[in-house]
């Protein structure tokens, strides 16, 4: 199958989930963060603003807030995403696509530890699909060895194997409702020489 039919039948599934049944799963997912010592580790995280039925972490943005860490979301700037900083998800303006996006400057990339990857498909070697813009290649692209990338999904969502392209990054860790990938555990993690 090819990246836009896979986009488009996981979309299809995401946005057929009950808005009862997405919370609860939401949660589960969101509870598997939390105890993720990759989390409880991290500062200042990126998470994004869920679109199209992805799964929702913003309870646990918002309690990240509470819990003093950073909290970033993204803002579409020319071609790439930029993470600004947010202290409250009421000051959010419509930006790319009328996704809600912070207003304040941009924290540098490399200040933040923790990056929150949606995606509408991956696989067990870390491959992602995202909704075909490759923003989230760029900027993992960019990430440095000591920085997170977490890839958030339905189990639904997990495939064994993704097209590829040259370009495609894999991310580090993938937490689903029923599962945590982790390099250890299934791929090794990408030797990234920066
Ligand atoms: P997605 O990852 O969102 O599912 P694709 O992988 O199909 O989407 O990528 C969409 C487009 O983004 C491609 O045309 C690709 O050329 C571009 N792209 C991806 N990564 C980069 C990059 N690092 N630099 C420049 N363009 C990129
Ligand atoms: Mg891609």
């Amino acid at each position: 199958m090819d990246k836009d039919t896979i986009r488009k039948a996981m979309i299809e599934m995401r946005t057929a989930l009950s808005p009862k049944e997405a919370d609860r799963v939401s949660q589960t997912i969101q509870d598997k963060v939390r105890q993720r010592p990759e989390y409880k580790e991290a500062r200042r995280v990126a998470f994004y603003y869920p679109w199209k039925g992805e799964v929702n972490l913003l309870s646990l943005a918002s309690q990240a807030v509470k819990e003093g860490k950073d909290v970033l979301l993204p803002k579409v700037q020319e071609n790439i995403l930029v993470f600004c900083p947010v202290k409250t998800l009421e000051d959010l303006k419509p930006g790319f696509k009328g996704i809600p996006e912070p207003d304040t400057p941009a924290m540098p990339l490399e200040n933040i530890d923790l990056f929150m990857v949606p995606g509408t498909a991956f696989d067990l070697e870390g491959y992602r699909l995202g909704m075909g813009k490759g923003f989230y290649d760029r900027t993992l692209f960019l990430l440095k060895k000591h920085q997170i990338s977490l890839g958030i999904a339905y189990n639904f969502q997990v495939v064994e194997k993704l097209p590829r392209e040259w370009w495609d990054e894999r991310i580090d860790l993938l937490i689903t409702e029923e599962l945590v990938l982790t390099p250890s555990t299934t791929w090794s993690l990408k030797r990234r020489k920066k």
